[in-house]
């Protein structure tokens, strides 16, 4: 951590901030410049935050070198975390991408296992579906809780398909864990502190969602947020961001943000082109983006009627689109992996 004083900050409160940080174990080097006095401190940063620093007077900045999520930086793990399921499938690492499906909300049991079904024959993964709904209107369907989770549970015997669904309430957590095999955590509650708390104490995986206004930093310390609690096995999930434009589409996909934060953390990171765009004409070329830019998986909302459903119709594929769609979101990820295992080959 390097302390830059003020230029005209005075003896005393230079060794105020040094006395201060001897009393907290770190070893000081102390530079005077002919403007500016620099403290160079070497320690456990653990407990003196650059925002503890600030506090003190004649402090000019505090910059720290090391990522301030530690324990989802590369610097902490330079090998891609791969979390494996019971059933094989893995997210992250060299692993194919997985791919995520299934309507907004669920509404009903056989709408549901209609697009379970297809999802199975399409080779997809994981089978998703909203039972708590957070919803910017409290007038908006709002979801059938437990139900839900039930028909969840109940497709995924049907098909061996593994299931997602977003958790609200830190109290809905130990029951939501009998019916699914993954808690998501939805862009409004990126930092709703005390329940990514209680889904790092959970032995779940958790896909968080980015927020709809989070920097790639805070993104990265949510998940920090969850790790900090002991579960080692957050799936990031681009799902954009609120920007000036919003005529055409929902949300600004920061496509970017994937090889960005595959630079900066080892966790795996997914692409929901669906909240993303809120287009149904723009999943296709937007998971293919974020295929391309390597995620490592997408997820996409499907619906057995769109224009009936009782959230996100509009961004919805239909059956018969989701399969064509997959079809060539499944040749792209078979190209992709194959250049990615002879480009690693090559390397080695
Ligand atoms: C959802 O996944 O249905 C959802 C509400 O997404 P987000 O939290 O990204 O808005
Ligand atoms: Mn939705």
């Amino acid at each position: 951590m390097i302390i830059i004083m003020e230029r005209n900050s005075t003896e005393a409160q230079e060794q105020k901030v040094i006395d201060f940080l001897k009393e907290s174990g770190f070893d000081i080097r102390h530079k005077k410049g002919e403007i500016y006095t620099v403290i160079d401190a070497i320690g456990d940063k653990t407990t003196i935050t650059p925002d503890r620093l600030s506090a003190f007077d004649g402090v000019k900045e505090v910059k720290i070198i090391r990522d301030p999520f530690r324990l989802a930086s590369r610097d902490r793990k330079a090998d891609d975390t791969v979390i494996e399921f019971a059933n094989g499938v893995k997210i992250g690492g060299d692993n194919k991408p997985v791919s995520i499906v299934g309507p907004c909300s669920v509404e009903d049991y056989e709408g549901l296992l209609k697009v379970a079904v297809a999802a199975k024959e399409m080779g997809c993964e994981f089978l998703r579906g909203g039972a708590f709904k957070p919803r910017t209107s409290p007038y908006d369907f709002q979801g059938y809780g437990e139900q839900a989770l039930k028909f969840l549970k109940q497709a995924s015997e049907e098909t061996g398909l593994l299931t997602v669904s977003e958790v609200m309430d830190a109290s809905d957590i130990d029951m939501m864990c009998d019916y699914i095999d993954v808690l998501q955590i939805g862009a409004r509650n990126v930092q709703n502190f005390k329940l990514l708390h209680a889904v790092g104490k959970s032995n779940k995986p958790v896909i968080l969602k980015r927020g709809l206004s989070s920097t790639i930093t805070e993104f990265l310390l949510a998940a920090e947020h969850i790790l900090s609690y002991g579960n080692p096995n957050v799936i990031l999930c681009e799902r954009g961001i609120r920007s000036f434009d919003g005529k055409y589409t929902r949300n600004v996909m920061d496509i970017a943000s994937i090889p960005v934060i595959k630079k900066l953390s080892h966790l795996p990171i997914i692409v929901d082109p669906s909240h993303g765009t809120g287009q149904r004409y723009l999943i296709e070329p937007m998971a293919k983006a974020g295929l391309v830019v390597g995620a490592d998986g997408i997820m996409i909302e499907v619906h057995h009627n769109p224009e009936k459903a009782l959230s996100d119709g509009k961004q919805s594929l239909p059956i018969p689109m989701f399969k064509e769609v997959m079809g060539r979101l499944n040749k792209l990820s078979d190209a992709l992996h194959y250049e990615k295992n002879c480009l690693s080959a090559n390397i080695v």
